[in-house]
Parts: structure tokens; C-alpha cells; sequence
């Protein structure tokens, strides 16, 4: 490709709307334009880095038997209506009306569709196991799309779906994905994590996330100094301590006062005791009925595992009238003791004693609080978040926080889908069942994005080898007729013909301008070819990832370039 015949718009100025560096150098590098919140126009640049990324998707997926198809974004509501989630989605989903007011909405994912497809023309167990994926469009309506292309409203998800007979075939499914995501995220180039994931719903251990680690990732991942248990805080387990807790002399409660004293630190500093010895009572509202949950003061309760635990599809925080309708009282000041609701306690609150807690009542609190005697638990279980510092919950290790991006997913799905959609095919033994499926995405636009905020300094983007949208960029430092712009011009040629992407920087610009921009796009490799160096027989190399400059001989131009290139992926 000529630079002067690109579509390559480089900024210098940090654009104000850019929070983290990926998005900034993005914008900068002329990758991405916002079209609105969330939604961007890929340009020529950013277009060849993200089908670099689908290349390496395919490629790997291929190779593991999976199909690939193409289904549509816009999706009827009735399969959506069959699956449960037309309502469930929520806000999420970006819904439409056509010409004859029926629903239809853009597709943020596609079981449904997958679902409706396979239901009508898989029929035998001869037709299964069966990989479909696709490469496509998404539209999530996210509540607070940033960070550019991490988290847009609009982006390009690899989503593929398997299809077994048995538990057995299914489990078989799922590690082809997981070893395949493994070398897909490894050809990319990027320091990866797997970790275990929230299962929601469809409950046991498949499920997998596959975290780019990143300072400004989004996710918190736990992990263990020895062993290499790695888990999304929301799954995070915590060691449970199988002692029976002793408990000290039961003293008698008492009601104190707490003028304008809600939080856990504001209650506790107050009362000149620590946060631990105070009892955090969070009201939920799940699938509609409210429910209360207790923890430990100094720890957090953790939705995903509440919800879990509560076994409901939906769980959100209760907002202040439904904690007031729910316990006769404002928030800041709900205890368990007196109310009327369901309440599930965390593990932590059962070795506490004579703790303090809300009184359901403005302004004051509760001492020498005590399980059982006061109040009833419904349930203890593990429902709040891992710290620092906590016990891995699978050897004598301390586990840590790392922050990560979200890449890729992978998820056994179950009978979920088939049993309400009704897919179904007839085994060997003559019985007609339900197709066990698993759903794998992969965040194809995301990548591009982790990659940056992995791969950069204070000059611009460094691409590893195999996404970089060019693999060599060649600067003559200077286009005027002469030796320097003719063996750019031979050299890029050759080079093009070998099949390596390059860009031949040929603008009549200052050398300092096109060095800036080759910096700033990423590129791995830039050849500069000057009529000086061309007079000893010499070019200069510099890799974008190395401070220094080598030379080499002109004649062994092609040969080395090649060589680094096929090294390096
Ligand atoms: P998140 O928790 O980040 O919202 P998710 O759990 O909703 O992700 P999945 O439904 O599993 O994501 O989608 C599969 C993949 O698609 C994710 O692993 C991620 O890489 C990508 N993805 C999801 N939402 C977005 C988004 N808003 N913008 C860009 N990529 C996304
Ligand atoms: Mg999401």
C-alpha cells in the first residue's frame, strides 16, 4: 500500500474523550472513528488489524471441525419469546418494530437464533456432534459503552455454538473450545489468563473467561501464588474453615443510639469498634420477592453468588422504597433482627458473636447481636467476594488480584435453550432428546483494543507480529526522483510480492513526520531507505519494540525481513 494513496488519518493531539490509552491510540492512529456513543467506523487500518484477528479465529476454529455460517442480526421476537429472554434481556436489548408493528430486535447474541436453526433441520444422532460459529455483528445497548471498542454498543463478536448428544460428547465439546481458545489467544501474542467463570444458572464447573491482563481491564481476577487456581471475583471461592466456631458468653442486646451514622465505617468509627465487628445487611429484590443478605462489615457481598445460591434469574439491589417497604426503614439502618423477609447469611457471619447491626429503625443501631437467639438465618453459604489475602480455596496458597479484559467466554449451555425451544433428535436407542449444547464467544473488535493496551509506549501502538496491519513500513527520506524512492520502490515491490503487508511511506513529508506515524501505527518493522546509507550499500532496520537501529547490507534486505517475519509468529 502507498501512504499517499491510504485512507490513514493520524492525529497528534490525545483526543478528550479517550479514558484509556488503546482508545486514545485508536483515535490517534486513524484505526477508529466514533459514529456515535458506542459505535465506530472501522477505517482501513483498523479494518486489516481486526480481520488479522479473524484470520487467526478461523484458522483455529477450522481446525477443531467447527462450521462456519452466517446468521442475520435482526432477529424476530418470537424465539426470544420461546427462550424466556425476550423480557429478561432488559434494557439491553435493542428492540425494533418493522412497517407491521411486529417486534424484532438486533442481535446481542444468537442462541435463539442458532436454537431455531438447528431444531428445524437436525433430527438424528447421526447429524451430531455439530460445531456451527459465526463471525458477526453485535448490538448490546450497554449501559455505559467506553473505552472505544472495548465496550461498545456496536462490535464484532466470533460466536460459536456446539451441539452433542450426551453429557459426555458435550464435556468433549467444551475442552476442544478451551484448547482452541488456548491457541488462538497464543498466536495472537497476547499474556493471557483462563479462569474460572460464573456458571449462573446452569450451575457446575463449565465455565471459562479469557483475560488479557491489563491495568485498566475492566474484570478482577483472583489468583493463587501457587497453585494456578485463577477465578472471576465473581466466582472466587472462599476456603471454608470447618471448625466449629466457638462462641463467647451471649450478652444482651441493646439498642444504641447512631445519629446520622449509615455506613459500615461511618457505624463503626463511631462506636469505637471495627468494622469486622459489624454485620453489612443488603436487601435484594429476586425474581420480584425480596430477600435479605448479611456479611461480615468488612467484606462484600457478592451478587453473582447470591444469585446463585437464591437460584433466580434476576437479582438487583433493592432501591431505597423497596428497602423501606421491605423493613419498615431507611437504608443505613436495616439490621436482620425483626425483619419479616428471607434472610441468607454468609458463611463469615457463623463464628461472630455480639455484633452489631442496623435496628430497622432511623438513627440507631443494634449490640450484641446474635445468630439463632435474634434473628433466623435462612441459610449460610459463600456469598461474599474474595479478598487479597484470603486462602486459595484448592491448596495452603494466598490468593491476589490481577485486573483483566475480558476476551473470550466459554460456557456450557445444557438443555437451557433446547428445552424451551424444543430441539430435540432421535438417539440410536429409538428415544427422542434434548440436544445438549455449549455457546463460545470471542470478542474479535475487543482484542484489537487488549492488544494495544498490552503492546504500547509513549509513542504510539507496538502490534505484535501477527495482528500488526502492516508487518513492514518503508520511509524513503526522501521522494524526490532519485536512488533512495527507486529502491523503495524495489523494495517494496519484492516484498509485496513475497506476500508481506507493506506500507510505502512515499508523502513528501519531513523523515521526523513519517517516523512519528510509523511509531504511532504499530508497526513491527520500518525499513528507511536515504541515498547516504544507499551509498555505503546499507539500509536501516528498527523494530518497533527495540530503542536501537541496526544496518544490514541492501542486497540482504528480503532475506532478513523474511526471516523475522516468519519467526515471529
Ligand atoms: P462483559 O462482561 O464484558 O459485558 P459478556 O459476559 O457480556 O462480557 P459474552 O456475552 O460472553 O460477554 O460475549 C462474548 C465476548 O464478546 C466477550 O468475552 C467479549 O470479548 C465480547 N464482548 C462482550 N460485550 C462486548 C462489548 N460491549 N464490546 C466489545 N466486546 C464485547
Ligand atoms: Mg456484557
Amino acid at each position: 500500500m502507498l501512504y499517499s494513496k491510504y485512507f490513514l488519518p493520524t492525529t497528534k493531539e490525545d483526543p478528550a474523550e479517550a479514558e484509556v490509552i488503546s482508545h486514545k491510540l485508536m483515535l490517534r492512529s486513524g484505526m477508529i472513528r466514533k459514529l456515535s456513543a458506542g459505535i465506530y467506523t472501522y477505517l482501513p487500518l483498523g479494518l486489516k488489524t481486526i480481520r488479522k484477528v479473524e484470520k487467526i479465529v478461523r484458522e483455529e476454529m477450522n481446525k477443531t471441525g467447527a462450521i462456519e455460517l452466517l446468521m442475520p442480526s435482526v432477529q424476530p421476537a418470537e424465539i426470544w419469546e420461546a427462550s424466556g429472554r425476550w423480557d429478561f434481556y432488559g434494557k439491553e436489548l435493542l428492540r425494533v418494530k418493522d412497517r407491521h408493528s411486529r417486534d424484532y430486535c438486533i442481535g446481542p447474541t444468537h442462541e435463539e437464533v442458532i436454537t431455531d436453526l438447528v431444531k428445524n433441520d437436525v433430527h438424528s444422532y447421526r447429524q451430531l456432534p455439530l460445531n456451527l460459529y459465526q463471525i458477526q455483528t453485535k448490538f448490546r445497548d450497554e449501559v455505559r459503552p467506553r473505552f472505544g471498542v472495548m465496550r461498545g454498543r456496536e462490535f464484532i463478536m466470533k460466536d460459536a455454538y456446539s451441539f452433542d448428544r450426551d453429557e459426555a460428547g458435550a464435556e468433549e465439546s467444551y475442552w476442544k473450545m478451551h484448547a482452541a481458545y488456548c491457541s488462538i489467544f497464543k498466536r495472537l501474542g497476547l499474556e493471557y489468563k483462563v479462569v474460572e467463570a460464573d456458571t449462573g444458572s446452569i450451575g457446575g464447573k463449565f465455565s471459562h473467561e479469557f483475560m488479557v491482563l491489563a491495568d485498566t481491564g475492566e474484570d478482577q481476577i483472583v489468583s493463587c501464588d501457587l497453585c494456578d487456581y485463577a477465578a472471576n471475583l465473581e466466582k472466587a471461592e472462599i476456603k471454608q474453615d470447618l471448625k466449629t466456631p466457638i462462641k463467647k458468653q451471649l450478652l444482651s442486646i441493646e439498642q444504641v443510639h447512631t445519629p446520622d451514622k449509615r455506613t459500615i465505617n461511618e457505624v463503626s468509627s463511631y462506636l469505637g469498634k471495627n468494622p469486622g465487628d459489624l454485620i453489612k445487611t443488603m436487601i435484594f429484590i429476586a425474581d420480584k420477592e425480596p430477600v435479605a443478605a448479611i456479611v461480615q462489615g468488612d467484606y462484600e457481598i457478592n451478587h453473582a453468588k447470591l444469585r446463585n445460591i437464591l437460584n433466580v434469574d434476576m437479582l438487583e439491589p433493592a432501591t431505597p422504597q423497596e428497602v423501606m417497604n421491605a423493613a419498615g426503614c431507611e437504608p443505613g439502618f436495616i439490621g436482620p433482627v425483626g425483619l419479616k423477609i428471607r434472610t441468607i447469611a454468609d458463611n463469615s457471619v457463623k463464628s461472630m458473636d455480639n455484633f452489631i447491626t442496623g435496628a430497622n429503625k432511623k438513627d440507631y443501631h443494634l449490640k450484641n447481636v446474635n445468630t439463632e437467639r435474634d434473628f433466623k438465618v435462612e441459610t449460610f453459604a459463600d456469598i461474599r467476594n474474595a479478598e487479597a489475602g484470603d486462602l486459595c480455596p484448592r491448596c495452603n496458597g494466598i490468593l491476589s488480584f490481577k485486573r483483566g479484559i475480558e476476551v473470550g467466554h466459554i460456557f456450557k449451555l445444557g438443555k437451557k435453550y433446547s428445552q424451551k425451544m424444543n430441539a430435540s433428535f432421535l438417539d440410536q436407542d429409538g428415544k427422542e432428546k434434548h440436544i445438549i449444547m455449549g455457546c463460545y464467544g470471542i470478542g474479535i473488535t475487543r482484542i484489537v483494543a487488549a492488544a494495544i493496551e498490552q503492546g504500547h509506549d509513549k509513542d504510539g501502538i507496538i502490534f505484535p507480529d501477527s495482528i500488526a496491519p502492516f508487518n513492514v513500513i518503508i520511509i524513503p527520506i526522501t521522494v524526490k526522483p532519485g536512488q533512495a524512492i527507486d529502491k523503495a520502490f524495489s523494495l517494496y515491490n519484492e516484498l509485496t510480492a513475497a506476500g508481506v503487508d507493506v506500507l510505502l511511506d512515499d508523502r513528501n513529508e519531513r523523515p521526523g513526520i513519517k517516523f512519528k506515524d510509523a511509531d504511532l501505527t504499530g508497526i513491527p518493522y520500518r525499513i528507511t531507505v536515504g541515498d547516504r546509507g544507499l551509498a555505503k550499500g546499507i539500509l536501516e532496520l528498527k523494530i518497533r519494540n527495540q530503542d536501537n537501529t541496526t544496518e544490514f547490507p541492501v542486497e540482504k534486505a528480503i532475506e532478513i525481513i523474511m526471516e523475522k517475519i516468519t519467526l515471529n509468529i
